[in-house]
């Protein structure tokens, strides 16, 4: 079969909820991928971060491998002998006090705001159902419903609705806006260090400090969504760890999967986490072995193999690199590490037509938001990788 073929019947049988690049990948070894031809691209997305270690990585296999031939899945009706290693090596990495493993983003996030308004209710006494939690413009949290109900993204929404109520949305990098947002409902604020999926948007320097001020003064909680920053996509463990900022609730997701099989987690301390009871809440696959296991080695390799060190190198010159492409239609590039944007002018016809002639030179990205290519190669790929990106990049971002 050849790409067409796939295609075809994807188009046949599998819902059209995507609108992928036409390459087929068959193969990927660490920051490359190989389509069904046989052609070979550097991996420009990770999966949305997904892939921080690169693909396929050897020791995540292995143990992968292993695991899956001890145990797989117990449900947590039963107790079994990774979870606890995993709880315990995320709250060393991290330093709260608690984790609890889910499976997607999404999951993970909902969990989260959970927890919040849990908190909120038990802790600050407010009347049930009265729960407020402060979201972001352009927020990307996933697709269940509670996380689209506050999402200001029209076609997130459109035919989706109703909707969860108890969330307000202000704009972001507004610290002016979010003070005034607060109220005695409020149970949290919800924030992504950097807004990935609206474009790698940075907010401006010092916002992520004054959340956690705001915060504090107003004894509300700062819940970071750091599924797509967190695991040293930005050239720190946390993005947030840039301002020095610790969150009250931090949520990981993506890269906790080696790309493996997914993992998500939150992660508080005790005085928050604390307060699930057996019975509130639960997950049949959340916190299963074989996650569990693939989790902590995903983990083991970006300390080991000094993975956050290379993205805040590699991710500077890269960032520097294109800036310096004399681009008529490039408006603004910016992120931190290995999370980079390129915003394309409203001139440059979209980012789309970058995306197909960046395929067709070995280098595969989506365009986010139209008019942002977002370059976030594994964080294993070295300098002399990158100049070959930057040899393909140069010639699509100078044409007509
Ligand atoms: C990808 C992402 C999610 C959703 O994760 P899923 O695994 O797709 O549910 C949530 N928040 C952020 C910031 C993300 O980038």
């Amino acid at each position: 079969m050849k790409t067409n073929d796939y295609i075809s019947l994807l188009d046949r049988y599998g819902a059209q909820n995507y609108l992928p690049l036409d390459v087929v990948i068959q193969r990927g070894e660490g920051v490359w991928l190989y389509d069904v031809e046989g052609n070979r691209y550097l991996d420009c997305l990770s999966a949305y971060s997904a892939i921080n270690q690169g693909h396929v990585h050897p020791k995540i296999l292995e143990t992968l491998i292993n695991q899956a031939k001890k145990i797989t899945l117990t449900s947590r009706a039963f107790r079994n002998d990774q979870l606890p290693l995993l709880c315990k090596e995320l709250a060393d990495l991290t330093g709260y006090d608690m984790a609890l493993p889910m499976n997607s983003g999404a999951e993970a996030v909902e969990t989260a705001v959970k927890l919040a308004r849990k908190w909120v209710y038990q802790v600050k006494g407010i009347p049930q159902d009265t729960a407020e939690i402060i979201a972001f413009e352009g927020n990307f949290h996933g697709r269940t419903i509670t996380m689209i109900s506050f999402s200001s993204e029209a076609a997130y929404r459109e035919d989706f609705g109703p909707f969860t109520p108890g969330f307000s949305i202000i704009p972001y990098g507004d610290h002016g806006a979010l003070a005034r947002a607060v109220n005695p409902t409020t149970a949290a604020v919800l924030i992504e260090p950097i807004q990935g999926e609206a474009g790698v948007i940075v907010p401006p320097d010092g916002f992520l400090k004054q959340v956690r001020e705001i915060c504090s003064e107003n004894n509300i909680l700062m819940i970071a969504d750091e599924i797509q920053t967190g695991l040293g996509r930005t050239g720190r463990l946390l993005a947030c760890d840039h301002e020095s900022v610790r969150p009250d609730i931090l949520v990981l997701g993506k890269a906790l999967s080696g790309g493996f099989y997914p993992v998500s987690a939150v992660l508080a301390d005790r005085p928050i986490m604390g307060l699930f009871q057996p019975g509130d809440h639960g997950s049949t696959f959340g916190g299963n072995p074989l996650g569990a296991a693939v989790a902590r080695t995903a983990i083991e390799v970006i300390l080991s193999e000094n993975m956050i060190q290379n993205a805040a190198v590699i991710g500077e010159y890269f960032q520097e690199r294109l800036a310096e492409i004399p681009s008529k239609h490039v408006k603004e590039v910016r992120g931190k590490g290995l999370l980079i944007g390129v915003e394309l002018k409203s001139s440059a016809g979209g980012g789309r037509r970058f995306a197909k002639k960046l395929q067709e030179s070995g280098v595969l990205i989506k365009e986010t938001h139209d008019n942002v290519l977002r370059f976030a190669p594994p964080l294993i790929i070295d300098r002399d990788t990158v100049n070959w990106a930057l040899e393909r990049i140069f010639p699509v971002l100078t044409m007509d």
